[in-house]
């Protein structure tokens, strides 16, 4: 079964896929905007503390309105609430097949996917059985006294800025390689910044941490509670075209197709970015094929 078609199909609501709803009704086309969430906003309903969107002072105020401009647009702009598992694109137009096996056809696709968290079991120097929660999903409450945290990556910063007033003990297990990461949250007395070689955790709460740190040594720790604060990978979807890094660049998709936002590139992945990213990706695909048709 196809569903009934759109000018443009539009994969992710995050401020990249928004703003390419957006900006493509400014320009008289209409859009599907396709996302498993219930509401627009992807990423920005993590961010708790959002000091670089001028008008913003969190995510979850500008994805509301971002979900309330949308919502304004008249129908030029629909929200289907699914999980795209594959695109497809020819010479005469675009599909994107949902995980429920039927499928939506349009004309043109904007790919806005963004990235999405690694687990420790993907992390070469961690070894544990179990999959534990990533630290921008925990609540200070839910931590108990002693709590391991592994990897250092940026979204621990972000968290602690969240929760300033959290009395916690965060012993954060990192690599060498990602202690220019870990800086920003050194002098946190709340931290306590561990190198290491290796991990390995066991138990399930109270949790035996057995560390072989940087400089050779080794100890176990004790841990109430394992968090992770792992990197992200990009969302990549079936049938778009993936850079080297693992990234889907703009410019190696098909004609009628554009990746915006994270998803797109390594560097950039920020509020601003994405949304400039998306119009721009809306405006492209514009002035590609619809100029002379609208
Ligand atoms: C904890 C945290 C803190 C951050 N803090 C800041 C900050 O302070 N300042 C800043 O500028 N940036 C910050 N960022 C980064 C910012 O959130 C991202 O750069 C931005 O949201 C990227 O927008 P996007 O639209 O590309 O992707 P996202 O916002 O990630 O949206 C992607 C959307 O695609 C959907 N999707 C994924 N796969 C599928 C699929 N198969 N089918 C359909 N839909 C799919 C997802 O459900 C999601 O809604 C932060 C990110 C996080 C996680």
């Amino acid at each position: 079964m196809t569903r009934p078609a759109a000018q443009l199909l539009i994969i992710g609501a995050g401020p990249a896929g928004c703003l390419a709803a957006a900006t493509a009704a400014s320009v008289g086309m209409t859009s599907l905007l396709i996302d498993p969430a219930p509401v627009p906003g992807g990423s920005l309903w993590r961010i708790g503390h959002l000091a670089n969107w001028p008008g913003f002072p969190n995510g979850p105020s500008y994805a509301r309105a971002l979900g309330e401009h949308l919502a304004g647009l008249d129908g030029q702009c629909s929200y289907v609430q699914a999980q795209v598992v594959r695109v497809e694109a020819r010479e005469d137009g675009v599909r994107a097949v949902l995980s429920d096996d039927t499928s939506v056809a349009g004309e043109l696709l904007i790919a806005a996917t963004g990235v999405h968290t690694a687990k420790a079991t993907e992390v070469s120097w961690i070894t544990c059985t179990e999959l534990f929660p990533q630290i921008t999903h925990a609540s200070p409450a839910d931590l108990g006294v002693r709590t391991v945290v592994l990897v250092g990556d940026r979204p621990l910063g972000t968290w602690l800025r969240t929760h300033p007033d959290a009395d916690l003990k965060l012993t954060v297990c990192h690599s060498l390689g990602d202690t220019y990461k870990v800086e920003e949250v050194r002098t946190d007395p709340r931290v306590h910044l561990l190198p290491v070689q290796a991990v390995s955790v066991m138990g399930a709460g109270p949790f035996k941490v057995d560390v072989h740190r940087a400089d050779g040594a080794r100890e176990t720790l004790e841990a109430d509670s394992v968090l992770t604060n792992i990197g992200t990978v990009p969302a990549c979807l079936p049938g778009l075209a993936v850079g080297t890094d693992g990234f889907c660049p703009p410019v190696a998709q098909h004609p009628r197709v554009i990746t915006a936002g994270d998803l797109s590139a390594r560097d950039g992945q920020r509020v601003a970015t994405a949304a400039g990213r998306g119009a721009d990706a809306a405006l492209t695909l514009y002035h590609r094929f619809r100029r002379q048709a609208v």
